[in-house]
């Protein structure tokens, strides 16, 4: 009997941890004392959108009626050009900062420092919390620091405290919510007293990446996933629309998606000793870290020597216009050799997903992502050339009147200024 008394208060116990880990797991995180400063009442709003792997050319593609329709009354670009390597968390981390990913330090999802001797990983909870990964001023964090309140669902970086800032209102990464209360939960931010309201909202999307990655950007679920996104995306302006507050929309995405050779992937173990040297692999590119600087030579002629469907670089000959080379490597977070795949060659030790990204923009334009905006900010009707994406960040100080320090950043923003009203 007590045997079965100390079985069901086990339970019991495992299922209340349970449901207090699922709480925090998914609740929302309120910075305390946060207020807006009073010159910042009558600034606009804006909602910064991220959909993941939404590629420039999957709104006509997969006929995103409400995305074109929302466009249509706003700016739409050609594309939006991510910078190299063109995967996730570089990449949102660029947009928000107006940087190059060696400029702001997260070259990639999975990244080497040697100098600290330890790993970043997206999905390793502690190291996407430690700010001293990110370099930079995020564009929430700039607000902050002026005493604009921001608030974020979802986006590379924004759990942790840059500049000893998090954002006023977050939720820590998880994709458990609905996507009906996520919604809510952005209309009840805007609904907060006005010296307690955000003026800049993040919200990420993850599905249309999700569904890339494993049937390919061709696939009826990638297409069912761009509609997803569509009538979610629809539904929000909808939501926010009758808040009544002047809410700008801005609608990116971190790259595109290519279909991938799953058949040969590039297995680069016969030739890496990693008994000499710390890897950080992200898919179309490897950072080799040699461990005794005396073997960089020899290790790199190994890999040279295997180039067939990658090629191999000395950290210092890197071509520039990758911004991945020595000069470009401001945190010393580029390997020694860096090994760059050719499209449509994968780095894998597997058989790879059908869809990935991470190449270079201008030698595979199926890594061109998305750009379209729209709101009482905004020109009407406008079409605009393809940019990088490092200069979204000043176009966002300027629509939220931040002062940043412009020699700080990569950004330009000439650029962009053509699509706001005067
Ligand atoms: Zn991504």
């Amino acid at each position: 009997m007590e045997k079965c008394y100390n079985l069901a208060l086990a339970i019991f116990l495992w299922l209340v941890s349970f449901a207090c880990f699922a709480q925090t797991d998914t609740a929302q995180q309120v910075i305390p004392n946060r207020l807006n400063g009073t010159d910042q009442l009558t600034k606009p709003y804006v909602i910064l959108i991220s959909v993941d792997g939404f590629r420039y050319d999957y709104m006509e593609k997969y006929e995103a009626r409400h995305l074109q329709q929302l466009a249509s009354k706003g700016v739409e670009a050609d594309a939006l050009l991510p910078s190299f390597p063109s995967v996730t968390f570089p990449n949102h981390y660029s947009i928000v900062t107006g940087m190059y990913p060696a400029h702001h330090g997260l070259i990639g999802n999975t990244i080497y420092d040697p100098a600290k001797k330890s790993r970043y990983n997206m999905s390793n909870a502690k190291a996407v919390k430690d700010p001293s990964w990110y370099g930079g001023i995020p564009i929430w964090t700039l607000a902050e620091q002026q005493h604009l309140l921001s608030a974020s669902f979802y986006w590379p970086g924004s759990e942790a405290p840059i500049a000893g800032l998090l954002p006023s209102y977050y939720y820590p990464y998880n994709e458990k919510i609905p996507i009906a209360q996520r919604i809510h939960a952005v209309v009840e931010w805007l609904s907060l007293p006005e010296e307690k309201r955000p003026h800049i909202i993040n919200f990420y999307f993850p599905e249309v990446d999700h569904a890339g990655h494993r049937y390919g950007p061709d696939a009826p679920e990638t297409a069912q996933a761009v509609h997803f996104v569509d009538s979610a995306v629809y539904a929000l302006s909808l939501a926010v629309q009758k808040t009544g507050l002047p809410v700008n929309f801005v609608f990116v995405s971190d790259h595109g998606m290519t279909t991938i050779n799953q058949d040969e992937p590039i297995n680069l173990s016969p030739l890496l000793d990693t008994t000499k040297v710390d890897v950080a692999f992200n898919g179309t590119i490897v950072d080799v870290h040699v461990r005794d600087k005396k073997e960089i030579k020899a290790i790199y002629n190994v890999l040279k020597a295997g180039e067939e469907h990658y090629r191999a670089y000395l950290k210092k000959k890197v071509p520039s216009k990758y911004h991945y080379g020595k000069k470009d490597d401001r945190f010393k977070r580029i390997g020694d050799i860096v090994l760059i795949a050719n499209a449509p060659y994968y780095f894998s030790i597997k058989r790879p997903n059908p869809g990935a990204h991470g190449y270079y923009v201008y030698d595979t334009p199926d890594m061109k992502a998305t750009f379209l905006a729209w709101g009482p900010g905004f020109k009407e009707g406008a079409h605009i050339p393809a940019f990088e994406n490092i200069h979204i960040y000043p176009l966002l100080a300027k629509m939220l009147g931040l002062h940043y320090e412009h020699h700080a950043i990569d950004g330009k923003m000439k650029v962009l200024e053509g699509v706001l009203k005067n």
